[in-house]
């Protein structure tokens, strides 16, 4: 029997890498679901390639447009993931790769009808991994990160636990601006936060990698998901990024886990259990061995990536995280808008966090759907106003 497969955020740059990996192997797979928000194009290419039995598109505008083109045809479309009826297939595995806090309530009604879920949206654990980890208990869903660090650690650390570990490194590329001259830091554009050195991500990740917002929601993300003592992690510059997770471990002994920059290996890996040919999906260099002589790793450099200093007090299980992501996901958009200032990213966060209703939200442990958002909504309130302030 084929494997019923669904991609939530099919459109975007993890969606697409992970219907390269299907597409080769359509004998294997059924895709039953995808979804996409606002590119057209790619929507209605999406569906001509791969005839998914139904699409979720969030944008209403290009939904209507869709619905209409479609309205002979077989395909359910849909506006919203909450219009699909309660009877859907049972599904094998679900990719859940919508951006952003948007991917919470479709991640939670998807781990219900999935036997698997490769979780790739960041900003979903960040805010709702005590529900996801529960649900995900109760109906036997297995989880598997694809975040490449977090399945390195999984990798690296299962069958062990924080007794038998020293130190976890999460190593970050340091982004576009890892060497270019902190003077001009207030001449950067999205245009150039956008253009990561390394790695080909949607624009919203990019530009979270280019002042270590990343890393920061990563080591969140990296807690949640691997309750170690969080003074055990650590942040290191490795400009290759091609270790992406190191663990030291109390034997004496360390591991890492080397692979080269591109997701579509996490996530494959994910889907065959480590248990299948790379080959048949992406030609690999050689000479692997020449890559090990460029590994260098490094410090970060606080001056450069203050945000880094926001972390410390967000390790903890209560909801300033998901502050922290919803003001940092108001101020990516403005900054792509060129409404905020690359530079004003860190200061207006902290101003967030340090303000004196942020205790009356943020304190809240194991808060529900409805308390997400309402926290969410706040700091995005919040956000908006220091921003409209500042550009009075
Ligand atoms: P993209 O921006 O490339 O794609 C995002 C996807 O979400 C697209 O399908 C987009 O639709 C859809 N989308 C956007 N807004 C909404 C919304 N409001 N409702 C429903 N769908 C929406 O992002 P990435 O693929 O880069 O990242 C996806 C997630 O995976 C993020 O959480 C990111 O942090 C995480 N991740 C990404 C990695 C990468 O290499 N890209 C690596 C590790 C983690 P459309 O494009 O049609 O508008
Ligand atoms: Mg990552």
């Amino acid at each position: 029997m084929k494997k019923k497969i669904a991609i939530l955020g099919s459109t975007g740059s993890i969606g697409q890498a992970s219907l390269k990996i299907i597409k080769n192997n359509l004998k294997e797979f059924n895709i039953f679901l995808l979804s996409g928000n606002s590119n057209q194009i790619l929507i209605n290419a999406q569906i001509k390639k791969y005839k998914p039995k139904v699409f979720v598109i969030n944008n209403f505008a290009v939904y209507k447009q869709i619905k209409k083109k479609y309205k002979n045809k077989k395909i359910k479309i849909y506006n919203k993931f909450s219009h699909i009826p309660l009877s859907l297939t049972k599904l094998d595995i679900t990719i859940s790769a919508i951006v952003g806090i948007a991917g919470l309530e479709p991640t939670i009604q998807f781990i219900k009808k999935s036997k698997k879920i490769l979780l790739a949206n960041k900003e979903t654990i960040i805010c709702g991994w005590h529900i996801i980890r529960n649900l995900c208990k109760k109906t036997k869903t297995k989880i598997i990160p694809i975040d490449s660090e977090h399945f390195s650690i999984d990798q690296l650390t299962k069958n062990f636990q924080d007794k038998d570990i020293e130190k976890i490194y999460i190593t970050a590329s340091g982004g576009p601006f890892l060497n270019r001259s902190l003077k001009s830091f207030k001449r950067i554009k999205a245009s150039d936060a956008v253009k990561h050195p390394k790695w080909k991500m949607g624009k919203k990740i990019s530009i979270d990698s280019s002042n270590l917002m990343n890393k920061v929601l990563e080591l969140i993300e990296a807690y949640r998901l691997f309750p170690f003592n969080p003074k055990k992690y650590e942040i290191v510059i490795h400009p290759q990024s091609l270790v992406h997770a190191i663990i030291i471990f109390k034997n004496g002994q360390t591991k890492f886990l080397y692979h080269e920059t591109d997701m579509r290996i996490p996530i494959a890996n994910a889907i065959y259990e480590n248990n299948f040919d790379i080959q048949n999906i992406l030609k690999r260099r050689k000479d692997i061995l020449k890559n090990f002589e460029k590994f260098k790793f490094k410090r970060v450099d606080k001056k450069r990536f203050p945000i880094v200093t926001l972390l410390p007090k967000y390790f903890n299980k209560n909801s300033g995280p998901i502050i922290l992501n919803a003001s940092n996901e108001v101020l990516v958009s403005k900054f792509i808008d060129g409404k905020v200032s690359f530079k004003s990213i860190y200061p207006t966060l902290k101003a967030v966090l340090g303000d004196k209703d942020f205790k009356k939200y943020a304190i809240k442990r194991s808060p529900s759907i409805n308390d997400i958002y309402k926290i969410d909504r706040w700091a995005r309130n919040k956000t908006i106003k220091l921003i409209e302030k500042k550009n009075r």
